[in-house]
């Protein structure tokens, strides 16, 4: 099962992410991550992303299409893979279609979490995320059951992102707004794209992407 999972920055696909993984077994491919990785070794990759993304702009399609071919190659996504924050522009939709065409694989479903986007400026002002497993919490909408403890990990240590803070996220909300819209159409029109309203809580949603997986 091979699926993109789409939304604005805030929108709770890091979220969902870890419930799919965990339900289903399938490797979580997030851009972002892959990104915030390379920065923190200090490889090239990094390098080259850490100006864009210090902006809230989007990393250029060569050096992002050139992460996503080859994770997809990697084994682990032989029984299916979760596309997170990929695609974000029209060129990357389109070399995602050929990277899968040469590994004979195809997309089955597009899920959209859809939030607005004074809601989206709140959860990404509280978010936080564990330096362990990198599960995500928000200090108000979904703490750790247990203070300065990560549910998933026991982690004790939590870091926020560089990228939330108030003066980044309107540009990153702004850059993606304006991107997303025509892939959404892209995927519409091939009959791919679910969306969900994602301003519920996060078992309400989880339900809702668990019945577009079943189906
Ligand atoms: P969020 O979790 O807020 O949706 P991500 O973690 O997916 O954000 O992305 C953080 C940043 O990484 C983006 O603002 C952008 O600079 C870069 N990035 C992530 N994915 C892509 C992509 N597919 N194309 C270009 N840049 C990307
Ligand atoms: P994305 O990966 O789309 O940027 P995240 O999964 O990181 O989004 O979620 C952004 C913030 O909102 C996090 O602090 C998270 O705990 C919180 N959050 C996620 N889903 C919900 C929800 N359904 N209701 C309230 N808060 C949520
Ligand atoms: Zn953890």
């Amino acid at each position: 099962m091979n699926l993109i999972l789409m939304g604005l920055p805030g929108a709770g696909k890091g979220t969902q992410a870890e419930r799919i993984i965990d339900a289903y077994g399938i490797p979580q491919i997030s851009t972002g991550d892959m990104f915030r990785a390379a920065i923190k070794n200090e490889t090239t990759l990094g390098l080259q992303a850490k100006a864009f993304m210090d902006k809230g702009d989007l990393v250029p399609d060569e050096v992002t299409n050139g992460i996503v071919k080859e994770r997809l190659a990697e084994d682990d996504t032989k029984n299916g893979f979760l596309l997170d924050g990929f695609p974000r522009t029209i060129d990357q939709a389109k070399a995602l279609d050929q990277m899968l065409k040469d590994l004979n694989k195809k997309i089955d479903g597009v899920i959209e979490i859809h939030v607005a986007e004074d809601i989206l400026v709140e959860r990404l002002a509280g978010r936080y995320i564990c330096r362990n497993c990198g599960a995500t919490y928000h200090k108000i909408f979904n703490p750790t059951k247990v203070e300065d403890t990560c549910d998933r990990c026991g982690g004790h240590e939590f870091f926020q992102r560089e990228d939330d803070k108030p003066e980044t996220v309107k540009n990153r909300l702004a850059v993606n707004i304006e991107s997303s819209a025509p892939i959404l159409a892209y995927y519409q029109k091939l009959g791919l794209l679910q969306t969900i309203d994602g301003n519920r809580p996060i078992d309400d949603v989880f339900a809702d992407v668990k019945h577009i997986i079943d189906k």
